[in-house]
């Protein structure tokens, strides 16, 4: 990707948008494409998309737990928005909608599924369909493409039609629940289309790193960016702080602390090259907690280790997979947070290249196939980066007590997918336009409010995966 050398000789901005990942980059778009509005400049210390932007599962869901419908209606926005640009484009992005399936192989929790979609109906997520026969209308999602499929959840509690439609799972799975407006795309190649879209219009990319924001008389008036020809000066009236895993630090730049952290996620890639799991299955979630099979030696040599003992007991809910790739693609991802704590970001993040093994083990209680590998792992691959998050794991598009500045951060496991509906949000505050319904669920102004404050200890569910 070409830096914009020559807007540094302008000096000049009416934006200045610091991060060129997808939160940035989506913001470019909407400003410049969406709200025609003229020099918009995006600075970025690193190529575009490759510090969080392309470590991504690159999955999207309107499938998102309360309190309230907010997150549910971000996202749907979010997916129209992605939806539009898939059909303009002729889907250059891939997106597809294969929806989301959890599955579960405990009797008791059935009537939670269905709970948990008609939960999620109530928020805006769409109809429950529940299949509890083995002839009812259960209607499987085709391998790409997204237009004309159903939204809300389907919840199959019949085991024939588990087996029929998922031979590939755990016999003894009982229940699934698939939701539907849900699926992937490629995460660069969105980025990338939004970028060249946002440069047509007239949006720079510069390279350098904001060292300093220039706040006199309460606004903001100028960046400094220290690039390959030294540092120089940008002035500008507007800043827009979008800098993932380095958001609480330019926070700072401004005098302001914000309520993120960091926690390291990874995810594993292999060649499943004994294809153990179809190349059209949907992605796909354990959402009971599993123990890891290994041989009585496996067993004892993990029990003399305090480092590693603990994978001998019973691991987190939540391991989950999809396949990777078009056509003859033999790649498999999968993802399974059994060990996260916040930490300070630091590059480049060295991996456990054990994880592989543990994840490829714990996909294998949902799809048995997988255990072909316990003996020999197939070729794998490491690699992840920080999930930047607000205690309740929602985000932030808002102004920032500084007049001028704006924070488009917080995008936790989840940028990808609300990149569009979170940009197209502080779009409409930098515009001065109307906001949307759930515009105050975004805002840090939420912290102020007791009623929100007091929610918070007994928040639940994230929506984490
Ligand atoms: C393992 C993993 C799996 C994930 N899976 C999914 C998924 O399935 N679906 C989904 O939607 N999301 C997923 N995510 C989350 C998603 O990747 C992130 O939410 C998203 O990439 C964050 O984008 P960003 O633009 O905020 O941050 P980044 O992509 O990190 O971009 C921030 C940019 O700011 C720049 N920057 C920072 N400070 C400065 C400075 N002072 N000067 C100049 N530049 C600066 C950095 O160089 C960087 O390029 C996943 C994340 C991980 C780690």
């Amino acid at each position: 990707m070409r830096y914009d050398q020559a807007v540094m000789s302008e000096r000049a901005a009416e934006v200045v948008i610091c991060g060129a990942g997808i939160a940035g980059v989506a913001l470019a778009y909407h400003l410049a494409v969406r709200r025609g509005m003229g020099g918009v400049v995006l600075v970025d210390e690193r190529p575009p998309l490759s510090l969080t932007s392309d470590k991504s599962t690159e999955s999207y869901r309107n499938w998102w737990p309360g309190p309230g419908d907010d997150m549910v209606a971000v996202m749907n926005r979010s997916i129209d928005l992605l939806e539009e640009l898939a059909r303009e484009s002729g889907n250059v992005f891939r997106m597809n909608r294969r929806g989301y399936l959890f599955a579960t192989a405990e009797p008791a929790r059935v009537p939670d599924f269905i709970r948990a979609a008609e939960e999620a109906t109530g928020r805006g997520a769409g109809a429950t369909r529940v299949h509890a026969t083995p002839g009812s209308d259960y209607r499987p999602a085709p391998a790409d493409g997204f237009e004309e499929q159903p939204v809300g959840a389907d919840v199959i509690t019949d085991r024939s039609l588990i087996r029929r439609h998922f031979p590939y799972l755990a016999e003894d799975t009982v229940a699934l629940l698939h939701a539907r407006r849900c699926g992937w795309f490629s995460g660069q190649q969105l980025g990338m289309y939004l970028l060249e879209r946002a440069r047509e219009k007239g949006a720079r990319l510069v390279e350098g790193r904001v060292e300093a924001v220039d706040v006199a008389g309460g606004r903001v008036r100028g960046v400094t960016v220290a690039g390959p020809g030294g540092a120089r000066r940008i002035d500008t009236p507007r800043f827009v702080n979008a800098a993932g895993p380095f958001t609480k630090a330019v926070g700072r730049l401004l005098g302001v602390e914000l309520p993120v952290f960091c926690e390291r996620h990874f995810k594993v890639a292999f060649n499943d090259t004994l294809r153990a799991v179809p190349r059209e299955a949907p992605m796909m979630i354990w959402t009971d907690p599993v123990r890891l099979p290994w041989t009585a030696d496996e067993r004892e040599e993990l029990g003399e280790s305090d480092a590693i003992r603990h994978l001998l007991e019973e691991l987190p809910a939540g391991v989950h997979g999809r396949p990777e790739g078009a056509g003859e693609s033999p790649v498999v991802l999968g993802i399974w947070t059994y060990d996260i704590e916040p930490v300070e970001p630091e590059f480049p993040i060295v991996f456990d290249p054990a994880s592989a093994e543990i994840v490829i083990r714990g996909l294998s209680r949902m799809i048995p196939a997988l255990s072909g590998y316990a003996q020999r792992l197939p070729r794998s691959f490491v690699d992840g980066g920080y999930y930047t998050k607000t205690e309740e794991n929602r985000f932030l598009a808002c102004p920032l007590p500084v007049e001028g500045a704006y924070l488009l951060g917080g995008l936790s496991g989840y940028g990808l997918m609300s990149s569009n509906g979170a940009a197209d949000l502080l779009a409409d505050h930098i515009a001065g336009r109307a906001l949307p319904s759930y515009a105050r669920a975004f805002h840090l102004d939420r912290y102020q409010d007791p009623a929100y404050r007091s929610l918070l200890p007994t928040w639940g569910d994230s929506g984490q995966l």
